[in-house]
């Protein structure tokens, strides 16, 4: 594999090329303008034409509006199509944005939720008229009840972080009801970074306990730490080392002995499905990342599901409303809960992403666990494939994904952040960079069950061949990407100073 690497980086000022088709650069739609430009057509008009400062009130007519781009039709399908031709999609070749689970999701579950009945249904239909709607509701919530181990859910939650807020309110709540909402959360420092800041915005004060020389737990410290103004730990499992911590059950119970509770942020479900259920192990609450594991595509922002998931013992406290069953044998929505932390968002939440959820759920069936296999096989994979050429932080086994670091390519002054921007001249996207902030210079990779052998082949070959580059010509490595439209980019000044508005 050779990937072309003669053009020098390209800095944003030299990004207009005169000898390249337009297609490979290019500019803003307002640059394409020019007055008079029309994407369609109107006959003449054969009525009395109607003012429409009358027809609608003269305050509600807006003027022109001035710089509007006036263009055809053909210009706005090229430059839309053109600028599509930028992006990397899991639909064109390996993700592994470690953490983030960018897999290949079933075309069928996008049909599903596409289904003219679903795609259409309002929230404000009576539930008498959603009862077909309402029983995705409660057969989702009975699978991802049986994949979890847990004995309630809620589907408000729009994503990861919210979830995690949403659980913790609940936990707020149950512990208040028994005089005491306590004071503190405990957070691993292999946790995910959105967890200290629910814990924060939950009205709770963040102590980190440092993970133990294998990168786990370290219940000997957690047990000398946990009094009666701890409210709960929160546990990434898998955590963002890639390791199982596998004491679950020994951590409920330093934590239960004395009142506190446990919280499983289960993202990355993907690693456990169909293996391990959390419920099992005495964890008290959980959010899983739909948009990760259940098969709503992400990456670009868009919709996400954060469901909880709660023992009996919380349930009361579920956001309000919760489906059920009327005795007749009806869906309906209990809305008449009076120890409910309340709404969280608008109606039952993000409904096509439940849709997909339950088609996925559907589909695979008791293959789910195999996903799952194949996810950790995958990962494994690329760690014994990659183990001589980068340096493993730690040593235990790898669940979805693992975490190399750049030690050994800094000695030629090539970083995590080189190597991630050079893969992309190789065809890939690139792995998470720098986190999880436990590891310097991290490099951490999730190919996902999605990938084939031959595709984690033609990754490892890629990663293998960098090393290599990093030794004998640390510059190519340094200044990549080489292929791309734009180069390396100022990501700091594009997150300090972002420029929104074009202006002629
Ligand atoms: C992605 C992720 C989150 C955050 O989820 P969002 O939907 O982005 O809010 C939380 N925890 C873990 C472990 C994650 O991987």
């Amino acid at each position: 594999m050779s990937p072309r690497a003669s053009k020098p980086a390209a800095t944003a000022g030299a990004l207009r090329n005169s000898r390249r088709h337009v297609s490979l650069d290019e500019g803003l739609i307002f640059e394409k303008s020019a007055e008079g430009k029309r994407g369609m057509e109107l006959p003449p008009l054969d009525v009395p034409p109607v003012d429409p400062a009358e027809a609608i009130g003269g305050s509600r007519v807006r003027d022109a509006i001035s710089g509007f781009p006036e263009v055809s039709e053909v210009e706005v399908v090229r430059h839309f199509t053109r600028l599509s031709t930028w992006n990397y999609a899991v639909d064109l070749g390996m993700y592994p944005l470690g953490s983030c689970t960018m897999k290949y999701n079933p075309r069928v579950n996008e049909h599903i939720a596409r289904l003219e009945g679903l795609a259409s249904e309002h929230p404000q239909h009576p539930t008498g008229m959603a009862q077909g709607c309402l029983r995705i509701l409660w057969d989702l919530e009975t699978c991802l009840r049986e994949i979890t181990g847990m004995d309630a859910a809620t589907f408000a939650p729009a994503a990861g972080a919210h979830g995690e807020l949403t659980g913790l309110l609940m936990i707020r709540a149950h512990l208040e009801q028994q005089g005491n909402p306590r004071k503190t959360v405990l957070i691993p420092d292999s946790a995910h970074g959105t967890n200290p800041a629910s814990a924060v915005i939950a009205g709770y004060g963040v102590q980190h306990i440092p993970s133990d020389s294998r990168g786990l737990v370290d219940t000997a410290r957690l047990a000398g730490v946990v009094n009666s103004d701890v409210a709960a730990l929160m546990l990434t499992n898998p955590n963002t080392l890639g390791l199982f911590e596998g004491e679950m059950k020994h951590i409920a119970a330093i934590l239960h002995e004395r009142g506190a509770q446990l919280y499983m942020d289960g993202a990355n479900m993907n690693a456990l499905a169909g293996i391990v259920r959390p419920g099992d192990s005495g964890v008290d609450a959980l959010h899983l990342n739909l948009h990760k594991t259940f098969s709503t595509p992400h990456g670009g922002g868009g919709p996400g599901a954060g469901p909880v998931l709660v023992k009996q013992h919380l349930a009361r406290y579920l956001p309000v409303p919760v489906v059920a069953i009327t005795p007749d044998g009806h869906f309906t929505l209990d809305r008449d809960r009076p120890l409910s932390i309340g709404r969280v968002r608008a109606f039952q939440g993000n409904f096509g992403v439940l849709a997909r959820a339950l088609a996925y759920v559907l589909a695979y069936g008791p293959g789910i666990r195999q996903a799952t296999e194949d996810a950790l096989l995958n990962a494994n994979y690329i760690r014994k494939g990659l183990e001589d050429f980068f340096d493993l932080p730690l040593s235990g086994p790898t669940m979805h994904e693992v975490v190399f670091s750049d030690a050994r390519q800094k000695k030629n002054g090539v970083t995590t952040m080189d190597i991630a921007k050079r893969l992309i001249d190789y065809g890939f996207h690139p792995y998470t960079t720098a986190f999880p902030l436990i590891v310097s210079g991290a490099m951490m990779i999730e190919p996902t069950e999605s990938e084939s052998r031959e595709e984690c082949d033609r990754f490892i070959e890629a990663m293998r061949s960098i090393a290599s580059e990093a030794e004998t010509n640390p510059e190519l490595v340094k200044t990549a990407p080489h292929s791309t439209r734009v180069g390396r980019l100022d990501e700091v000044t594009a997150a300090r100073k972002p420029i929104f508005h074009w202006k002629p």
